[in-house]
C-alpha cells in the first residue's frame, strides 16, 4: 500500500503536472470508488479548477475552485497514471479526469476511492488521525509523550494511523531496520536513548524514501524519472543478506502482519 513517501511523491508530482489546471471531463467506471451519484459527482466538478493538492498520512487532498474537495484514498493495489489516451497503461481505469487531452486515470481502485467532500466533511474524515512524523511540530518531545501512552509491539504502534499518521507494511520494517529495533519488542520497553535512534529513523527513512521517490512500481507518467526509486533495506527481502550485518532478513508475523527484520542486528 502506498504510504507517506509514495503520496509525497504523487503530490510534488502531481501538483507541476495538474496543478491550476481545468478538469475538462470526468468518466466513472465504478461507481463504488466514487461517494455521490455518478452524474452529481461530474457535474459538481466538471470545469472545476484543481486549486491546491495537499496530503495528509497515506490521503492526498484536491482542493477544488468553488471550495470542495476531493479525497484521494489508494489503499491497498491503487496507483495513479498522467498523460494521453494512447500512452494508458493497460488496465482496467475506474475514474479519468481529464485536463484537454492529458488525462490522470485511477487505477487498481478496489478499497480505494476518490469522494468529493465538504471542507468540514475532510477535517471530520481525517480528525482522529496521528500526527504527521515530519511536520517540524512533531518534536522528540511530542514522540516520547506519545509512545508513553502505547502498550503495543514496534511494529504494530509504527502502523497504527491513530498513533502516527502515514507508515504502513514497508516503512515501518525500514524504520526499525534503520534503529536496530526487533519489530516484536514492546514500545514500553524501550529506553530513552532507543527512544530517541527511533525518532531519528522516522524522519530520516521516511526523508529518504521522500528523496528517492517513494517504492510505487509504475511511473506516474511516460519519462517519469523519481517515482519508485526508493530501494528496501529488509522490507519483502526475506532470505537476503542484511546489509548491515550479512546476517539473512526473516520475515515473521506479529498480530497477522507481516514484519521482515534482520535477526540478527536488531535487538
Ligand atoms: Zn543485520
Amino acid at each position: 500500500m502506498p504510504e507517506l513517501p509514495e503520496m509525497e511523491t504523487y503530490r510534488t508530482l502531481l501538483g507541476t503536472l495538474i496543478g491550476g489546471q481545468k478538469i475538462t471531463d470526468v468518466v466513472i467506471q465504478r461507481e463504488k470508488s466514487i461517494n455521490v451519484p455518478v452524474d452529481q459527482f461530474t457535474k459538481q466538478i466538471s470545469n472545476q479548477t484543481i486549486k491546491t493538492i495537499s496530503r495528509r498520512a497515506k490521503y492526498l487532498i484536491f482542493q477544488l475552485g468553488d471550495g470542495s474537495y476531493l479525497l484521494l484514498h489508494l489503499m491497498l493495489g491503487g496507483w495513479m497514471f498522467f498523460g494521453k489516451e494512447e500512452d494508458k497503461p493497460d488496465r482496467t481505469i475506474q475514474v479519468r479526469l481529464s485536463f484537454g487531452d492529458q488525462h490522470l486515470f485511477f487505477i487498481g481502485l478496489r478499497l480505494g476511492y476518490l469522494h468529493l467532500l465538504s471542507s468540514d466533511m475532510v477535517n471530520k474524515e481525517l480528525e482522529d488521525m496521528g500526527p504527521e512524523p515530519l511536520d517540524p511540530q512533531f518534536s522528540i518531545d511530542a514522540f516520547q509523550q506519545l509512545m508513553e501512552k502505547r502498550k503495543g509491539t514496534l511494529k504494530t504502534t509504527l502502523i497504527n494511523q491513530d498513533a502516527l499518521a502515514g507508515i504502513g507494511g514497508g516503512y515501518s520494517d525500514e524504520i526499525l531496520w534503520h534503529a536496530e529495533l526487533r519489530p516484536d519488542k514492546k514500545v514500553n520497553d524501550l529506553d530513552g536513548q532507543q527512544l530517541t535512534r527511533l525518532y531519528h529513523s522516522i524522519q530520516f527513512i521516511l526523508q529518504r524514501g521522500i528523496k528517492q521517490g517513494g517504492y510505487m512500481e509504475n511511473p506516474l507518467y511516460k519519462g517519469d524519472g523519481k517515482t519508485g526509486g526508493y530501494q528496501f533495506y529488509v522490507h519483502a527481502r526475506e532470505g537476503d543478506e542484511c546489509s548491515r550485518c550479512h546476517a539473512r532478513i526473516v520475515m515473521e508475523k506479529i498480530s497477522s502482519r507481516k514484519a521482515y527484520f534482520c535477526p540478527n542486528c536488531q535487538h
